[in-house]
């Protein structure tokens, strides 16, 4: 057998094998600072044919698509963190530094690099020029926003920068999709060595910074009239008095329209779930599988699909608010409030998208580089009303509160109550923050160092891929997490099974976990069946309400009146205000444990917090029942 495998490969070994099989891939990293156009560069290039891992053992994403050359050839494209220097400060900065480095373990060193640069901000961005020149690969300088530098009046000498920098430069828009040929051009000819230059050394970034100005005068650069639109914008924006008014006016918008236009939408993906539950309940024969599929599957994974028009109007509205440039100067304004509890204007962004899933949001923590702001703003940001606790609310408001008004004609109360667990929520986060940035995580305070792009107008392309990835990662979610544990629900709810029939749902395998789980849950006012659904929600929290649903044999959803009629008969006030509090205060998603794990590199604060969420959640939900239940009778 040996033999044979041994005679195998040597008949299929060449004679002279060449040093680089030819299925070699190149790969190519574009680097270049945050918001030169990367992004845009690498979305122009390869279009869809792309995908996103995490490099191992970090947490920082790994975007990676492919070009197709002529003669069929191909090359992998690399989007590397943005970043300011190589020296290896904040963890996108040490990942680039890595990669470009060959020091990263598995990945390997890219052959070529795209250098882009953005052409209106040019005595900045060259600064990063020396050390990434002086890694010697083949590198072919872009500098983009080339349409921003002619409209304002800027210049410049291409080939006297080429000849200064010993590296190819060339002028595109990557928005606008202008000059990209040369980009194919360099990527087609197996990429051209750069010529050798005298550069600055790599970590003396003073030095790097007298060399860009020498440079970029020597090739004529005359920078652009910063735009009209965007001085006068500023002027508004960043004013002491409209700016903080405008900033409040923004963040109004984006809820109201969040959860009102949202709603068409999502009655209408209701509908499609609901119709399509009872179609595929009509073809199946009758038997524990069409139930499961139905009931299990459809009903409770389409309970939480329902939701995804919302997240992706938050996503879309965030994304507008980022590539506009808004986002920088709210940061700015959010800044000073920030402060006051001892986080920095970084931890806005993130904290602003914690309204719609903590997940993404924790990712986006990624731009503080204050580690000890950074673990703060993360471990905060569950507290952030996010849309998985909706469906919840909305459940057992709608259940135990009649509608009334509340604050003359134009709130009524359940709104009232819909907003007061929101400031419950927000409350509980900057109540941690000052807690955590006053004792465990205190630090020097950061001064705030971000740029303030100028104002552009968001491309559909970009705010369509950002869309896209968004839904994928939420579709998979439902798919994957919450498919998981509505199917063992389903099914710990239908065994054993007695003469060959389904017991009733209080002597089921589920029904006697909730009733070991009772002692425990009685003094906050939850039955048996409440205790259920907690475990089903610790995978995900909106898991409870198609939960709720099976235990109480109601086919529905959270609107379903039959659902909300057996919860006020089997639940008092006291418990329900308490179920609610808790839901504002757990940390009921394993998708944010894994991705808390991830982004700290260890267990050690996802379980922290997992415990502090998990006991504020405990002790707060009973004091709730205690007081309600004091004060009806
Ligand atoms: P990244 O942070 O480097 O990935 O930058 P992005 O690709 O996200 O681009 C930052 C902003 O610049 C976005 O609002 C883009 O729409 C915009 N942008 C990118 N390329 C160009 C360009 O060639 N011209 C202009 N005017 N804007 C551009």
């Amino acid at each position: 057998m040996a033999n044979i495998c041994g005679c195998e490969l040597q008949a299929h070994r060449p004679e002279q094998a060449p040093k680089q099989p030819h299925t070699h891939l190149h790969r190519v990293a574009i680097v270049g600072p945050p918001n030169s156009g990367k992004s845009t560069l690498f979305n122009k290039l390869t279009g869809l044919r792309q995908k996103v891992a995490n490099y191992p053992g970090v947490t920082v994403e790994q975007r990676t698509g492919r070009i197709r050359l002529a003669h069929n050839r191909e090359v992998e494209l690399i989007d590397l963190p943005g970043i300011y220097s190589l020296d290896p400060r904040s963890e996108d900065e040490r990942v680039t530094h890595d990669v470009l480095t060959g020091r990263m373990p598995g990945v390997s060193r890219p052959d070529a690099v795209i250098l882009i640069l953005d052409s209106t901000n040019l005595s900045r961005h060259l600064i990063l020029a020396a050390p990434v020149l002086s890694l010697g690969l083949p590198t072919l300088v872009v500098l983009n926003m080339a349409d921003a530098l002619r409209e304002g009046g800027g210049a410049l000498d291409t080939s006297a920068l080429a000849a200064r920098l010993g590296a190819p430069v060339v002028l595109a828009s990557a928005a606008k999709g202008e000059g990209l040929e040369p980009v194919h051009e360099f990527l087609n000819r197996q990429f051209a060595v750069p010529h050798p230059v005298q550069l600055p050394v790599i970590q003396d970034i003073p030095k790097c910074r007298a060399w860009a100005s020498r440079i970029g005068a020597e090739a004529s650069y005359r920078a652009p009239a910063p735009p009209v639109w965007t001085r006068r914008l500023d002027a508004v924006f960043l004013h002491p008095l409209f700016g903080p008014l405008v900033f409040i006016l923004v963040v109004l918008a984006v809820f109201q329209t969040i959860f009102v236009g949202a709603e068409p939408l999502m009655n209408a993906v209701e509908a499609a779930i609901t119709w399509s539950g009872s179609e595929i309940g009509r073809l199946l024969p009758a038997s524990p599988v069409r139930d499961l599929i139905v009931e299990g599957v459809w009903g409770g994974v389409g309970s939480v699909i329902v939701f995804l028009p919302q997240i992706l109007l938050l996503f879309l509205f965030i994304g507008i608010l980022e590539d506009s440039g808004y986002l920088a100067r709210a940061a700015l304004i959010a800044d000073r409030t920030m402060a006051k509890v001892g986080l920095q204007g970084k931890s806005f962004i993130p904290l602003l998208s914690a309204y719609a899933c903590a997940v993404p949001a924790i990712m986006a923590t990624r731009t503080i580089e204050n580690k000890r702001d950074r673990i703060a703003t993360i471990l905060i940001a569950p507290f952030m009303t996010c849309s998985a606790r909706l469906p919840v609310y909305t459940l057992f408001i709608a259940a135990f509160i009649s509608e009334g008004p509340f604050l003359g004609p134009f709130v009524g109360r359940r709104t009232a109550a819909m907003v007061g667990l929101y400031i419950l929520g927000f409350l509980a986060a900057f109540a941690t923050a000052r807690l955590l940035k006053s004792s465990i995580l205190k630090s020097e305070r950061t001064p705030f160092v971000l740029e303030l792009p100028p104002y552009r107008r968001p491309t559909l392309r970009s705010l369509g891929l950002r869309l896209y990835d968004r839904a994928r990662i939420f579709l998979r979610r439902a798919g994957t997490v919450i498919l998981t544990a509505v199917v063992i629900l389903w099914i710990l709810a239908h065994v054993p099974l007695i003469d060959g029939h389904a017991p009733p749902i209080e002597h089921s395998a589920a029904g006697t976990l909730g009733r070991a789980l009772e002692p425990l849950i009685a003094p906050l006012g939850f039955n048996w069946k409440i205790g259920i659904g907690l475990i089903s929600s610790l995978a995900a929290r909106e898991t409870i309400v198609g939960t709720l649903g099976t235990i109480y044999g109601i086919q529905g959803d959270e609107s379903a009146p039959g659902l909300q009629a057996a919860l006020h008969r089997d639940l008092t006030p006291g418990g329900a205000v308490a179920l609610l509090v808790f839901f504002a205060f757990a940390m009921q998603c394993m998708s944010t444990v894994a991705v808390v794990r991830r982004e700290t590199g260890g267990w050690k604060w996802p379980v922290l917090q997992f415990v502090y969420m998990g006991s504020l959640a405990y002790l707060g939900a009973l004091a709730a029942n205690w007081i309600v239940t004091a004060w009806i009778s």
